[in-house]
């Protein structure tokens, strides 16, 4: 049996581990154990189980596959606080996952997708167009390959933020699947608010995610404050306007009572000026949010440069003073091309010109 036809274990919750295990005739503690190996122990092949017994060894081996990611490279930046990795997908498709070690936190930026089908124009992800969805395993993986890291330096991921290639609220399920199973108690048990997810501003599944009161946190990419701009960069704000995107955040923060994240990437001439700051205040006066502003990471497919460092303070000066909390974001490893979708950008125009 190939690789590609066994099942990801990574892709079962732990009630589908029991079920898989109940028919082999095993206990439901023994799928626990399994379940530990996988997201306590982090073992990431069945000849690692040495709890069980042979035989059940031999049938994880046969009916599932813990690996859906083969490493191409790895990156670091040249202060070797990120690393940055280009995995392939088994059918092809090349996605990265980053690692970023601040003061006290590890964070892994993630990917959702191969590609993006929202094609922001200033982005390497949507320059590629969309591959295909990941599965929830294969977005799990992403965390675990650099969980096991960490732990051979006695240290484990303290964020993940979903910011990596694609858009995780067009690949919603997976993706709350993929949290659910890192967040469960009784295994890797990383608490939602850990997580953040990161959206272009689709609004029915940010109403989702409203309904759902999940812990996770939600931040969402402006860029503009005004209509016409915003489409320009963003298409898709054609159909989910600013207007209604920023209602739909009023929600989001009025029925879960959690701060929002609007992320800002400051483009020369663009959107970097004093009347664009100040539209943007008043945008969101009222809102209980925080401005994350990143000077763009220049990409092959778009002109665009990034903001002088006077233009980013002084946007960040008027929004402060307008009472917008804002912090400016340098893009790390910038070095290694660990902007969105990037190196996996690169790769694809190889692989598709191959
Ligand atoms: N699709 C989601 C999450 C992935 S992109 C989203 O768009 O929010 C993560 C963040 O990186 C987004 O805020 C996106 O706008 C930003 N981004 C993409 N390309 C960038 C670039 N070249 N420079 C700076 N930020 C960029
Ligand atoms: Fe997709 Fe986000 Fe890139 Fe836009 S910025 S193309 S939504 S990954």
């Amino acid at each position: 049996m190939s690789a590609v036809s066994k099942v990801l274990i990574y892709d079962l919750d732990l009630e589908q581990l029991v079920a898989q295990l109940n028919i082999w005739g095993e206990p439901p503690y023994r799928a626990k154990q399994v379940w530990e190996g996988l997201y306590l122990q982090l073992w990431s092949k069945p000849e690692e189980f040495t709890n069980l017994s042979k035989p059940l060894r031999q049938k994880l081996q046969q009916c599932f596959s813990f690996s859906s990611l083969n490493e191409v490279e790895r990156f670091f930046s040249t202060d070797q606080k990120t690393t940055k990795v280009l995995f392939r997908l088994l059918d092809g498709p090349p996605i990265e996952t980053v690692l970023m070690r601040y003061a006290e936190r590890r964070t892994v930026c993630i990917s959702t997708q191969a590609g993006c089908a929202l094609g922001c124009v200033f982005c390497a992800t949507g320059q590629m167009g969309f591959r295909r969805n990941l599965s929830s395993g294969e977005i799990v993986e992403q965390v675990l390959v650099f969980a096991r890291q960490l732990n051979d330096e006695a240290e484990r991921p303290t964020n993940v933020v979903l910011m990596g290639m694609g858009e995780p609220f067009h690949n919603y399920d997976a993706t709350m699947a993929a949290i659910d199973r890192l967040a469960h108690p009784d295994g890797f048990n990383m608490g939602a608010r850990r997580f953040t997810i990161s959206t272009v501003g689709l609004i029915p599944a940010i109403k989702r995610f409203t309904a759902e009161k999940r812990q996770i946190g939600l931040a969402i990419s402006l860029h503009a404050s005004e209509d016409a701009l915003r489409t320009s960069m963003l298409p898709i704000n054609r159909r989910y306007p600013i207007k209604q995107l920023i209602e739909a955040c009023r929600e989001y923060v009025d029925a879960t009572g959690r701060r929002i994240t609007f992320e800002w990437a400051l483009i020369q001439g663009v959107n970097d000026s004093v009347e664009e700051a100040r539209n943007l205040a008043l945008l969101l006066k009222g809102l209980i949010c925080h401005v994350n502003v990143i000077p763009l990471n220049p990409t092959s497919g778009y002109s665009g440069a990034r903001s002088t460092r006077q233009r980013v303070s002084a946007f960040r000066q008027i929004l402060e003073t307008q009472g917008i909390s804002c912090t400016v974001r340098v893009r790390r490893g910038i070095d290694i091309h660990a902007g969105c979708g990037q190196l996996a950008g690169q790769a694809e125009a190889t692989f598709s010109a191959a």
